[in-house]
């Protein structure tokens, strides 16, 4: 099989675009790890993208049986870590995903909450802080199959500044979506 262009997705070592291909909605379960007060927050990063794309891509619910963060459990989770390797401490956050042939099996999100502090869009007090819907809204990006890319108004942009809001996707990252969902 040929390689595909990559509309900006991670490609499986056969040049092909990686993602949940048919089997959407895909779950994302925010852990018991995660401070309550930013469920809005991380709903509204995921509600943002499936109205953009006009399409359910993302279910987002809390489910406080999960806990630890595990990477193959089968279970698409978000962890809030209050441990983070020191020589990574300028990664925001980090997304894990795996695959099989091109086809997404699990996505995890882990926040970086040992370096970082969060705000929500509503909140007055962000200075030094990074707010959490922009955050979710490029990590659930990379939970799709979307990789970084620098073009102005992308969410995938790989750098969010403090007390910034970037609270939706550009064209660019719907053109990208339309490749494959
Ligand atoms: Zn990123």
């Amino acid at each position: 099989m040929g390689s595909q262009d990559s509309c900006n997705f991670v490609q499986s070592s056969q040049g092909l675009r990686v993602s949940w291909k048919s089997s959407t909605p895909f779950h994302l379960i925010i852990t018991e790890s995660v401070p309550p007060e930013y469920d809005s927050a991380i709903i509204q990063a995921a509600s943002t993208w499936n109205t953009r794309k006009s399409m359910n891509l993302i279910q987002v619910h809390r489910d406080n049986a999960y806990s630890g963060a595990s990477t193959a459990d089968g279970i698409n989770g978000i962890y809030w870590m209050t441990d983070w390797a020191s020589d990574q401490s300028s990664e925001q956050a980090r997304t894990s995903i795996r695959w099989d042939i091109s086809k997404l099996k699990e996505a995890d999100i882990k926040i970086n909450a040992k370096y970082f502090r969060f705000y929500k869009t509503d909140d007055t007090v962000r200075s030094g802080k990074v707010n959490i819907e922009s955050l979710m809204l490029h990590e659930i990006g990379h939970a799709m199959g979307l990789s970084h890319i620098t073009t102005s108004d992308s969410a995938m942009q790989p750098y969010l500044a403090s007390s910034t809001d970037r609270n939706s996707p550009g064209q660019i990252d719907l053109n990208s979506l339309n490749c494959e969902y």
